[in-house]
């Protein structure tokens, strides 16, 4: 760190535009030392070109197309992927059935285990280079990539292969087995942790997999696949066709799809479930959100800012489960703002391979648009917009952290999920309003409260609609405990026994 008579970080506002903010009534630690640039340089090993994983080795697309994949902190080009159509994605299941019937059905479930530990542990010891390429890819803060993405997708390896032996404990009194061949498609927002959400319990259960993660993000699935290969994963357990939205749907219509898994925007999720009616595929569906967070006047407000914070900004706000509304009771309305305020200031945005930065670039243009649209639409609409006076960096995708007062609930920055650094907030004067306004949503995948009595927790998370509800907390994940939601947030479960009894059958 150097004194204040440094140039300031690109991303710290000046000190006389902070001044404009609330009235600063507590350090501001930037105030008296400016950050040095702390780059994270550790090689992230991105081949110039990667193929289709299929049947244990890469290979070009049958048609031969491919796309470039850039890196949405600095628009530059990070690699070319191949483009797999609906020929690539048949292969893909070919070889997924062959490994099934010939090698993967035939292992007992110890010997499943062993994979999916040493898997673990490659993805433990190749922990630094994944961060990087993760980072690169999708914009998020290496602090995020680094200690939450990559320790938890490898942590999920590690409790799903503790469970491949013990399938007869899952359902006490039922016997369960795999469905075969299951087909998975993924978003852009985890794209490691995503990943190892939905390959790890299919691989315990005993399933093979023909897997696209997301158009803008696939390079840590293809260094995964890399994984594959060093722990002796046998060809055609895994595929991974990689490209857009065509793939996807070939993904998920393809006949030798025993079971389909999505996790994606709550409108393609609609679009796959009307094209399967009637197919008989059993369906798991991750969609979207627009989390209450709830905070009542009794609540720790030093403690709640954090979670707030956190809640709202964690990974740009590109997180289904993102407290994106915050219910605050009238009686602390101001003070949360002030609070709110002030703390945000301190967020660092910029450079996502920074160890510094707090609020990394934007996953792609086209959320950038979309972001941006919805916050006109908010000002439009009468909703009060603060945003913090941070110098964004010139090249790449970022959007300042950004809240807004004065929301109603027929806002559409209140209804519809924004996926970005954007938080609404609105009023309640009584607990049963609180609950009314939080359900008063399409979605029901998460939410959060704030107080300091153990009975309100208990009666809010019994009428919150909400497959989550983090109590004085936000944002705790662990592969032990489900995850999913209700109405349009989708069905199913992924962590714990319930996401793994999703890739079984019960006979
Ligand atoms: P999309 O629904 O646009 O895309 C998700 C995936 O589906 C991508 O791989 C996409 O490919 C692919 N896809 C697009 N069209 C089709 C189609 N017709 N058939 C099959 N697959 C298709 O969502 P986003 O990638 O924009 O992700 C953000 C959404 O994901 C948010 O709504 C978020 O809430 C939700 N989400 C939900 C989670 C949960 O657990 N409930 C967790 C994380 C995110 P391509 O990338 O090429 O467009």
């Amino acid at each position: 760190m150097k004194t204040s008579t440094t140039k300031p970080a690109a991303s710290r506002p000046s000190r006389a535009s902070r001044s404009r903010g609330p009235s600063a009534r507590e350090l501001i630690f930037g105030d008296l030392w400016e950050f040095d640039p702390a780059p994270e340089t550790a090689d992230p090993h991105i081949r110039s070109s990667y193929g289709l994983f299929i049947n244990g080795k890469f290979s070009p697309a049958r048609k031969g197309g491919s796309f470039p994949s850039i890196s949405p902190g600095n628009e530059k080009k990070l690699t070319y992927l191949a483009l797999a159509d609906a020929t690539d994605v048949d292969a893909a299941y070919s070889a997924a059935s062959k490994a099934y019937e010939k090698v993967w059905s035939k292992l007992p479930g110890n010997e499943r285990g062993k994979f999916l530990y040493r898997i673990a542990r490659l993805l433990q010891d190749r922990a630094r280079e994944f961060a990087v390429a993760e980072s690169l890819d999708g914009g998020k803060p290496i602090k995020e990539s680094r200690d939450f993405d990559v320790p938890t997708a490898a942590a999920h390896f590690f409790y799903h292969a503790g469970w491949a032996d013990k399938l007869d404990h899952l359902a006490p009194g039922r016997q369960v087995a795999p469905y075969g061949v299951v087909g998975q498609v993924i978003p852009w927002n985890f794209p490691l942790l995503m990943l190892a959400w939905k390959i790890a319990p299919a691989l315990a259960a005993g399933n093979c997999i023909v897997i696209k993660p997301a158009e803008t993000t696939s390079i840590t699935a293809l260094k995964l696949c890399e994984v594959f290969q060093e722990a002796g994963l046998p060809p055609g357990v895994v595929n991974v066709v990689t490209g857009a939205g065509e793939t996807g749907a070939a993904v998920m219509s393809h006949p030798l799809a025993s079971k389909v898994a999505f996790t994606g925007s709550t409108e393609v999720g609609k679009a796959i479930m009307r094209s399967l009616a009637g197919t008989g595929k059993k369906m798991t569906m991750e969609l979207g959100g627009k989390a209450a967070n709830i905070v009542f006047e009794d609540a720790p407000l030093g403690q709640a800012v954090e979670g707030i914070i956190n809640g709202i900004f964690f990974n740009q706000g590109h997180v289904c489960c993102a407290g994106s509304r915050l219910l605050v009771q009238e009686s602390i309305a101001d003070d949360m703002l002030t609070r709110l305020k002030l703390r945000m200031q301190s967020l660092r945005v910029g450079d996502p391979l920074d160890k510094n930065t707090d609020i990394g670039a934007i996953n792609s243009k086209e959320q950038l648009t979309r972001i941006s649209e919805l916050v006109k639409s908010g000002v439009a609409e009468g909703a009060e917009l603060y945003q913090t006076p941070c110098r964004l960096p010139s090249k790449g995708f970022y959007f300042p952290p950004s809240i807004f007062s004065k929301v109603t609930q027929s806002h559409r920055i209140a209804r519809e999920e924004i996926f970005g650094p954007v938080l609404s907030i609105l009023t309640f004067r009584t607990p049963e309003e609180a609950i009314e306004k939080a359900n008063n949503t399409a979605y029901g995948l998460s939410a959060g409260v704030w107080t300091d009595k153990g009975s309100r927790i208990l009666k809010m998370a019994s009428q919150l609609k909400a497959g989550v509800v983090w109590a004085n907390t936000y944002n705790k994940f662990d592969p032990s405990s489900p995850f999913g939601g209700y109405k349009e947030s989708g069905f199913g479960r992924e962590g714990g026994r319930q996401g793994l009894l999703d890739y079984c059958k019960l006979l």
